[in-house]
């Protein structure tokens, strides 16, 4: 940070006038020893963290936020933005450098370097008090979902389970030092894959409410206190900015433009999505009434009598599938296979490349000439110490500027196999290696010569366009037979188990739009709230929310509460998490084009690499899509993909 700090002076303090190359170029090329330290800390500490890491953590991110003002509310530094801003025009600059001179401009002010000094020293405080939430959120839920884990003394308990999930069980209870116990430790969602199997409706609804209240038991672990505070701070902040609420603050930089936008797009979801989950419910309740059940449907029984519901009527259970997708065969010949028939690229392992963990894979990837391009790093099985979910990130981005090749890694929290057995994915673990792989290739192959331009450095309603147009490749015939083998024998997956796999697209799809477009809407409400509105009762802001949007279906709690909503009160996603349903447009009409344009091949690969994954955010991302696409998005073959027409 200190050196940085003195190369951004010496730029800020030049006598001569502001140039593109002795301001923009220079604070392009400004500190990389810190951004090559943050990208690596921050790495190990989201996947693989430890009591030391978590201590420097707090310490840092408040300095880091000082650090992030004393750049961007430098007055002499920002002048010379300005000056350059304001003669974009006469400059003449080339497409790319007049939009990093309008990035850098539209940055400095949306941090507040326009605001009289009594201001700035608000500002200050407040980013401070951010970064030391954000880090104790983090820290808190880390413990609370490591604590909430399901602890279970008899076997018994466990009816319905493999017997792999059982001895992963066993594993985890081992680790713990729970030896003899069977431990089923929690995702980052609300509902878990466990459920589906558990024959005990007892066992379910511990594992239920373990997950759905593990950050508010009133303990050290709580979150609750956090949240309302960083809402609140969120507001005020906006206020300064000139925004009427962080959502507003937000969306101003964002494709969608306005929350009324953003919301409009999820309200139109909300009339079909619970209209579908309703006819999914009654289904289920058929099944419960069959079987003289005698109770009515609770959250705890969702993924159980779906599995069952999905059984009757495609005759398909998750258990089948299973030993067809082994997780080395499912990256190498499935999603990197997927690579090679899109953008012609090829992959090496590279075992003398240090990690921070043995479940660390490295992979040198190559251009189809040949030529070595990128790293690309995989860490794939859940810890205690690793934030729950999956993600991408680089640990170097690409830049011609900087003559940098991009590394990039995708983390997930598959189950960890006991020893000696095979790891074995469900579907939609499938879906999220090929998700997160999407984002990826946003990186791997971006050419772009600025690094602020580069890659993932997108809007957060288009970042995850590429990543979910990824997910329909792993349902590509010639893909899935290429990864698709039995695990023991190597025979392909039966061609009647493949096209159940496709006819069960559509299916839960009431459920899976409903938790999301709750959790969606209630990110956009805490964000939509003004400066001058009092801190809030957690909970019970959550459940007017969704009583609101009448999407307070009580089957159906959104896929992350507000204590435990990771994407908002820590990731960058906050008034965000609509950016799924958003790209997902984006996504499912450009999947069309390629049906439309002869579907999977090397020439349509590249067109999508040279219009889309290659370009960064050197254009605005609405204009990239309507060259790639051809015109406006069109919301119908979304609807049409999850069956909600
Ligand atoms: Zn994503």
């Amino acid at each position: 940070m200190r050196r940085r700090l003195a190369e951004v002076e010496a730029i800020a303090r030049q006598a001569s006038e502001p140039t593109f190359d002795n301001t923009v170029v220079a604070l392009e090329r400004s500190g990389p020893l810190l951004t090559r330290a943050v990208n690596v800390f921050f790495a190990v500490v989201a996947a693989n963290t430890n009591d030391t890491l978590q201590r420097v953590q707090s310490e840092e991110a408040p300095k880091l936020a000082a650090h992030n003002d004393a750049v961007y509310l430098n007055d002499r530094l920002f002048s010379r933005i300005r000056s350059i801003y304001d003669r974009r025009d006469a400059l003449k600059l080339a497409g790319e450098e007049k939009r990093l001179v309008e990035r850098y401009y539209r940055d400095f002010v949306r941090a507040g370097a326009r605001l009289p000094e009594a201001d700035k020293v608000r500002l200050r405080a407040l980013n401070q008090e951010e970064a030391e939430l954000t880090t104790d959120f983090q820290k808190r839920l880390l413990a609370a979902t490591k604590a909430g884990a399901l602890v279970v003394d008899d076997r018994a308990e466990l009816d319905g389970m493999s017997e792999a999930e059982v001895a992963a069980a066993a594993q985890a209870g081992k680790e713990r030092g729970l030896v003899g116990k069977y431990v089923i430790p929690l995702q980052n969602t609300t509902q878990h894959p466990a459920q589906a199997s558990l024959r005990n409706r007892a066992v379910r609804q511990r594992l239920f409410e373990a997950s759905a209240r593990r950050a508010e038991r009133g303990d050290t672990n709580d979150t609750r206190a956090v949240v309302r505070r960083l809402a609140k701070l969120r507001a005020e902040r906006a206020a300064l900015l000139g925004f009427p609420t962080h959502a507003a603050y937000v969306l101003d930089d964002q494709m969608a433009k306005t929350p009324e936008a953003a919301t409009d797009l999820l309200n139109r979801l909300v009339g079909p999505a619970t209209t579908r989950a309703r006819s999914e419910a009654a289904k289920m309740q058929a099944v419960i009434d069959s079987e003289g059940g005698g109770f009515r449907l609770a959250p705890w029984d969702w993924q159980y009598y779906a599995e069952q519901v999905r059984r009757r009527e495609y005759d398909l259970d998750e258990e089948q599938l299973k030993p067809y997708f082994e997780v080395g065969r499912v990256l190498q010949d499935g999603v990197f296979f997927a690579a090679n028939q899109l953008y012609g690229l090829t992959f090496k392992g590279r075992k003398d490349v240090p990690v921070y963990h043995p479940d660390v894979s490295v992979f040198e990837v190559f251009d189809a000439d040949g030529k070595s391009m990128a790293l690309f790093y995989t860490d794939l099985f859940k810890r205690d110490n690793k934030n729950g979910g999956a993600w991408m990130n680089s640990l170097v981005g690409q830049s011609g500027l900087l003559g940098t090749k991009p590394v990039v890694f995708n983390v997930a929290n598959y189950t960890k196999p006991a020893p000696g057995l095979p790891a074995l994915l469900t579907f939609d673990d499938v879906n999220t290696l090929f998700h997160e792989f999407g984002h990826s290739l946003h990186g791997l192959l971006s050419q772009v010569r600025y690094p602020t331009l580069s890659g993932t450095n997108v809007a957060r309603d288009f970042v995850e366009f590429p990543s979910q147009l990824n997910e329909h490749w792993a349902l590509e015939p010639s893909v899935l037979a290429n990864y698709a083998k039995h695990y023991q024998s190597g025979q392909p997956m039966p061609q009647a188990l493949a096209d159940r796999i496709k006819q069960t697209r559509t299916f839960n799809q009431g459920f899976a739009t409903t938790e999301y477009l709750a959790a969606a809407l209630v990110d956009l409400d805490w964000h939509s709230l003004p400066a001058n509105a009092p801190e809030q009762d957690v909970v019970a802001f959550e459940r007017q929310s969704l009583r609101k949007h009448r999407i307070d279906l009580p089957e159906i709690p959104p896929r992350y509460r507000t204590p435990y909503f990771a994407h908002i009160w820590y990731s960058s996603y906050s008034a965000g998490y609509y950016a799924y349903l958003w790209s997902d447009v984006l996504n499912h009409d450009s999947y069309d084009w390629f049906t439309e344009h002869g579907g999977m091949t090397r020439a349509n690969g590249s067109r999508f690499r040279d219009m889309i994954l290659s370009r960064g955010n050197t254009e605005d991302p609405g204009t990239l899509f309507r060259a790639f696409r051809g015109r406006e998005p069109s919301i119908e073959p979304l609807l049409r993909e999850r069956g909600l027409k």
